[in-house]
């Protein structure tokens, strides 16, 4: 039987009403359907865009799968009195994935992040080791680095068709992992493809995730601009996204 699909909308973008487990069951249907059904992550950067950008927007109605990740979108959910019943990260939703292709032996291929993670290899190729080590029985049928040009896409496409893959995961920032996907879904062979982020540079180690102190007191943003500061301007989107849904609340 089909998973029933609850979803809400913030400024018309629609976002799955899903937690940790539902969005599983969903990912599960879709592995099973036809042809590659695109998974979003989004945050309130991504809507905040998407608000800008109809071209953004039509890409994130395009998508399958829509899973909030951000506490700004849940957030905004209850002020808009449709509340979300929780923060589903997209690192978690992807490690829980790769759990299940490893018990049902289906494989996964790992696109993006730097060529060298500081031990020779790509930061792609240690994240696979790490993750095979982790999930008995799975098969990282592929990895590629995500610093190519968009002319060598057709290449990197039939290297995941070739491989088998029946999962991708894409690790290019975004939305430029987001546009990838989009852009290939038509040829890819894979069933599903998720954008990742820097998933793969902490499944690799080499990027580290904020220590308990931050974890424990809601400060895992304060620790990831005291590491990368460049992302100051990014972090500001999101009061400034709460502003939005606070002053168009009961618009629309
Ligand atoms: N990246 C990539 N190719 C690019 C730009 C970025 O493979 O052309 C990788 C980068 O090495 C990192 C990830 O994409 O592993 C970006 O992670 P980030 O946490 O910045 O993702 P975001 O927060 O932008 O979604």
């Amino acid at each position: 039987m089909a998973v029933k699909r609850e979803k809400i909308r913030i400024w018309d973008i629609p976002i799955d009403k899903v937690n940790r487990q539902t969005s599983m069951e969903i990912f599960d249907e879709l592995m099973s359907s036809e042809g590659c059904s695109m998974i979003v992550t989004p945050n309130s950067e991504i809507i905040m865009a998407a608000s800008k950008d109809e071209q953004m927007a039509n890409l994130l109605r395009e998508a399958e799968l829509m899973i909030p990740d951000g506490i700004g979108l849940v957030y905004a959910s209850r002020i808009l009195g449709k509340p979300l019943p929780e923060r589903v990260t997209g690192i978690d939703f992807a490690d829980a994935a790769l759990s299940k292709l490893a018990k049902q032996g289906r494989s996964v291929y790992f696109l993006g992040s730097k060529p060298d993670g500081g031990s020779g290899k790509s930061v792609a190729a240690m994240a696979a080791e790490i993750k095979q080590a982790e999930h008995a029985g799975l098969t990282v049928a592929g990895v590629h680095h995500g610093y190519f040009q968009e002319a060598d896409e057709p290449q990197i496409v039939e290297e995941i068709n070739r491989s088998g893959a029946e999962l991708l995961l894409v690790a290019l920032g975004s939305p430029k992992q987001e546009l990838f996907i989009q852009r290939n879904r038509g040829r890819l062979n894979v069933k599903a493809a998720i954008g990742v982020g820097g998933s793969l540079d902490v499944w690799a180690g080499t990027l580290k995730r904020a220590p308990e102190f931050f974890r424990k007191h809601g400060l895992e943003w304060l620790y990831r601009l005291i590491q990368e500061p460049k992302r100051y301007k990014r972090m500001a989107v999101l009061p400034l996204f709460m502003i939005k849904v606070i002053v168009t609340k009961g618009r629309k």
